[in-house]
């Protein structure tokens, strides 16, 4: 499912005292079945842009197309709960989301409010929970009774059992300790590979827009200022200096990707320096 903004505007607070102006303008698409990174600094606009991908916030000018559905300034609960169904936020630490008295019943809550049958529910509720490694011995126990890790996972499942076509990721590693940050990435990177969803991280971690996004999209201060090939990045010394990658950095970074198999036209400027 591809999502498309046209010059979209967001304006929190607008005619009030407080007006802010979060999103300026933005006009860019995020193409089907594409891993996409969204980075830029804390207040530069990413949780308000992938709000706006699910109706959380509907634009104040401009609009973003999820599919076939228009979102708008005045659009009805009926478009923004069919946009719900196909877009899928894992919100930062998603385990506080958690509600139901058991670990099943959690995981069922957003099937059925879609309108599945019970059956149905729990059969995705079953099969998300076991590819996230929840043993089936916990089906019944209540979620606040797990740790973390196993926390995070079942509202990762209570997410993905709803099937959505775009899965947004907002900081999901936030938190866990590197194994489990590891686990978690590479589950998402399977599930955009095996079932061929789009996937839009938003994230401050530079190695994992290197390691698992295809193209970035870079906000600052509300505004789009660029977009492409993650790789690309990599030769763009204005933008990896406002990220403070140093330039070991990005030697690491480089040689990683050669051992994966990256063959690279040149090498940036300012590693061959060093
Ligand atoms: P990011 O996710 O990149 O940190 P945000 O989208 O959260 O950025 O914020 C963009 C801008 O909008 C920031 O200047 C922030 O202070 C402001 N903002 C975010 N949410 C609200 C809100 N609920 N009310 C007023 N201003 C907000």
């Amino acid at each position: 499912m591809r999502i498309a903004f046209k010059n979209l505007t967001s304006i929190y607070h607008q005619n009030t005292p407080f007006e802010h102006l979060a999103l300026n303008d933005i006009s860019t698409t995020f193409e089907e079945g594409v891993y996409y990174g969204i980075i830029g600094h804390t207040g530069s606009g990413k949780s308000t842009m992938i709000q706006t991908m699910n109706g959380l916030l509907l634009p104040n000018r401009g609009e973003v197309r999820v599919g076939d559905i228009l979102l708008k300034r005045k659009s009805k609960q009926k478009e923004i709960h069919q946009v719900k169904e196909h877009v899928g936020m894992v919100f930062q630490f998603p385990e506080h989301q958690l509600f139901e008295e058991t670990v099943l019943k959690d995981v069922m809550f957003g099937p059925k409010n879609m309108g599945m049958d019970e059956a149905v529910a729990q059969e995705k509720a079953e099969y998300y929970l076991n590819l996230l490694n929840i043993d089936a011995t916990l089906f019944q126990s209540s979620p606040f009774d797990l740790s973390g890790g196993q926390m995070r996972k079942v509202a990762i499942a209570g997410i993905l059992a709803m099937e959505p076509k775009v899965l947004i990721l907002d900081e999901p590693t936030a938190g866990l300790d590197p194994k489990s940050h590891i686990e978690t990435m590479a589950l998402f990177k399977r599930i955009h590979e095996e079932m061929g969803i789009t996937v839009i991280l938003v994230t401050h971690d530079m190695d994992d827009v290197f390691e698992y996004t295809d193209y970035v999209k870079v906000l600052s201060s509300g505004h789009l200022v660029r977009e492409g090939r993650t790789l690309d990045l990599l030769t763009d010394e204005a933008l990896l200096g406002r990220f403070a990658l140093e330039p070991p950095d990005i030697v690491r970074l480089i040689h990683d990707l050669e051992d994966k198999g990256v063959v690279f036209d040149s090498i940036p400027r300012n590693v061959e320096q060093f």
